[in-house]
């Protein structure tokens, strides 16, 4: 009995497995169409906040995919079939080029773009940012690059050197999702980055007394002291803006502010007197 058992799990995890990856086919296939459309595929900007000041200093560009029979479908969802897929190359080029056309027209504004590992490793990865940059007219130290802790993790020398290329020509590098992993500030030593991003998960911990609230304060203490400024993701209640305001992040962004919010509607937040930039201070190294 027991066996029969085991045979109708694994014909139940086969059928599974089977349409899970016939749901990669029919995603690859869908985002390979849209890729060649202009009607499906769009970027939506979520602002970041100075937790100082309160004010909208740059935007996280995040790509959306509005589908005409399925709606709109998750980044969490076709990001990784992208991946995959090698389809990540150009739905990357098309984040980065809309990026970049909102960047030139708000110059002074950090407009951030998440980065792929695959991106990264392609040699020619650097040139076709530069590339973008030139055509839109955005000035490289306006724009920020988003990397993953995995581009820490393998030892490649091209993205080694695309990421010491980019920050010679004054691009920031950002480090997403920190403290998901295998996140080590002692990567940062070998792969220097200007910013991390603590992850929403750790964010959604945060409450006085709870565990949390000592490891994001050790963070933020040894980022500081390596010149490194920290944003805190995925911020939704005023306690949470509070507290990591208290510990010292430099950048907030989360439900609490905005989401993300189509290009017009950045450009009007930009446009905002309540949002006029000001001279922003560096951290100093202790
Ligand atoms: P991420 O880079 O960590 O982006 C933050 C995600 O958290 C976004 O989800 C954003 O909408 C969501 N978020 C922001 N504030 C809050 C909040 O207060 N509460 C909650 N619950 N969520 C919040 P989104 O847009 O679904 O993107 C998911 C992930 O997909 C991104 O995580 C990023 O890793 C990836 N992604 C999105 N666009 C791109 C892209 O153009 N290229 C690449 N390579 N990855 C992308
Ligand atoms: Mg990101
Ligand atoms: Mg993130
Ligand atoms: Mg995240």
């Amino acid at each position: 009995e027991a066996k029969a058992g085991g045979r109708n799990r694994a014909v139940v995890y086969e059928e599974h497995m089977n349409e899970l990856l016939q749901l990669q086919h029919t995603i690859e296939g869908e985002l390979r169409e849209a890729l060649q459309r202009d009607d499906q595929l769009s970027v939506a900007f979520q602002p970041l906040i100075d937790q100082h000041t309160r004010k909208v200093i740059g935007a996280e560009a995040l790509a959306r995919w509005n589908h005409p029979k399925y709606g709109n479908i998750s980044p969490a969802r076709f990001i990784p079939v992208a991946e995959n897929t090698g389809l990540i190359e150009a739905l990357g080029e098309f984040v980065l080029r809309r990026a970049c056309a909102l960047g030139a027209k708000a110059p002074g504004r950090t407009i951030a773009v998440n980065i792929s590992p695959t991106q990264l490793r392609n040699p020619r990865f650097s040139i076709q940012v530069f590339d973008i940059l030139r055509e839109t007219g955005m000035r490289p130290l306006d724009l920020e690059l988003e990397i993953t802790e995995s581009i820490l993790l393998d030892d490649e020398h091209t993205s080694a050197q695309n990421l010491r290329t980019f920050r010679a020509a004054g691009i920031h590098i950002a480090l997403d999702d920190f403290g998901t992993g295998y996140s080590s500030l002692s990567y940062l030593k070998r792969y220097p980055v200007d910013r991390i991003k603590i992850d929403r998960s750790f964010v959604m911990q945060l409450a006085d007394g709870h565990v949390s609230v000592a490891i994001t304060q050790a963070i933020v203490t040894l980022a500081h002291a390596m010149d490194i400024e920290v944003t805190a993701e995925g911020v939704e209640t005023e306690p949470q803006a509070t507290i990591l305001g208290r510990l010292g992040c430099n950048t907030l962004q989360g439900f609490l502010f905005s989401g993300g919010v189509a290009e017009d509607r950045i450009t009007a937040i930009f446009a905002d007197k309540a949002n006029a930039p000001e001279r922003r201070r560096r951290i100093k190294a202790a």
